[in-house]
């Protein structure tokens, strides 16, 4: 018997009820799903999904953004946040700078993550890292170590000279706890030649994510959309991590946002003018969930590019994490896309707005225990 009224009549109906059945959809279900109309269907069994696992609960994180370089010789074209060596507005924050944001944000908000991201600045050593993450641990016991891309460790071992698997291993007995998605954007090299071509390569990032994995370094995983990538390559994508994540087990969570134009060189030569816009919002979170619910636990909705407004709607399309309060966020805020800063109650309030029930967690997505 069909589990969602109009299953029967759609042109996907089949994934949707063997996803309902607690399959997971295979590669070419999957693209089916991204060249389907039928959003609002799909995430009706999405949003079903995810109430199943988490019932009313929606996850969000008191965190900070640490962007501590913008310094970047990577020149990525979706990028408006970089600035090459030697430039007038480039920086790379100190030790005691790191050390004096974190503590103000602990004090006034009682963090529990900083998300630490930067450019590929080829001035900085591994020792840069190890003495920042080695800080983090001693000095604030309670506030994960969320740090580096992909790519940026893959910079980190060409400085140092090393492997990636070296550097993981290092930067892991320094106080690094787990690292976010970033650099994944599509994992197509036909893509990334297009908007990030001195950027790894698509094996490159899943290699680096298997090591971190392989190093007991959990992970998210991430995905950009909404510039030059097609569905099958969005497919391609989303099957490559779910095998990952067959072999490793290590991704906490898949993070889906859509690329913002604005100041960008994609938008400056033309290639990508316009935002995806909030219908293929929806269904990027409704194909992940039903995609990838199976084998990782947590989607997550951001707020950061999408507004509160979508963050919310895409609880309804299986999304159970709300993302971080991301002070200091200054990546994306380079875009101007990023409305308005949100504080642990504001996001709490945006939550029980639509019905749900807002857990704040901690860097591993579980409960976050009050502080003493
Ligand atoms: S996205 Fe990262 S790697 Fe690419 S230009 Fe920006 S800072 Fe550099």
């Amino acid at each position: 018997m069909s589990q969602l009224v109009g299953c029967a009549r759609s042109d996907i109906g089949d994934v949707l009820e063997a996803a309902m059945a607690g399959a997971r959809p295979s590669r070419v279900d999957c693209q089916r799903l991204l060249e389907s109309g039928d959003t609002k269907l799909m995430g009706m069994a999405a949003g079903h999904l995810a109430r199943r696992g988490f019932g009313r609960r929606v996850t969000y994180v008191n965190n900070i953004i640490l962007n501590y370089t913008n310094v970047c010789v990577t020149d990525c074209k979706f990028c408006a946040f970089y600035r090459p060596p030697g430039d007038g507005e480039a920086y790379t924050l100190t030790l005691d700078q790191i050390r004096a944001r974190i503590r103000a944000a602990w004090e006034s908000f009682g963090i529990r993550q900083v998300l630490i991201q930067g450019g590929h600045n080829p001035s900085l050593p591994i020792e840069y890292y190890e003495e920042a993450f080695a800080m983090m641990r001693a000095e604030f016991p309670r506030v994960g170590v969320h740090a580096l891309s992909a790519s940026e460790v893959d910079m980190i071992a060409r400085v140092s000279r090393s492997s990636t698997r070296e550097v993981l291993s290092r930067l892991k007995g320094a106080g690094m706890q787990s690292m976010p998605g970033a650099g994944a954007e599509i994992l197509s090299d036909r893509v990334r030649g297009v908007i990030s071509p001195k950027k790894i390569t698509g094996s490159d990032w899943i290699r680096i994510m298997r090591e971190a994995h392989e190093a007991g370094l959990p992970s998210s995983a991430s995905m950009m959309y909404g510039h030059v990538e097609t569905a099958s390559e969005v497919a391609d994508h989303i099957d490559r991590i779910a095998r990952l994540q067959e072999r490793t087990r290590g991704f906490m969570a898949f993070i889906p946002w859509n690329f913002e134009p604005n100041n960008t060189a994609l938008a400056e030569e033309g290639t990508v003018t316009r935002g995806a816009g909030g219908a293929s919002l929806l269904k990027m979170i409704a194909v992940s969930r039903i995609a990838l619910g199976p084998i990782i636990p947590h989607l997550q909705s951001s707020w950061l590019t999408n507004g509160v407004g979508m963050a919310q709607l895409a609880l309804e399309y299986g999304a159970d994490d709300f993302g971080g309060t991301l002070i200091g966020e200054e990546v994306v805020s380079c875009t101007g896309a990023r409305s308005t800063e949100l504080s642990g109650a504001a996001i709490e309030a945006s939550i029980r707005q639509v019905g749900y029930e807002p857990v704040e967690r901690d860097n591993f997505y579980a409960p976050a225990t009050p502080s003493p």
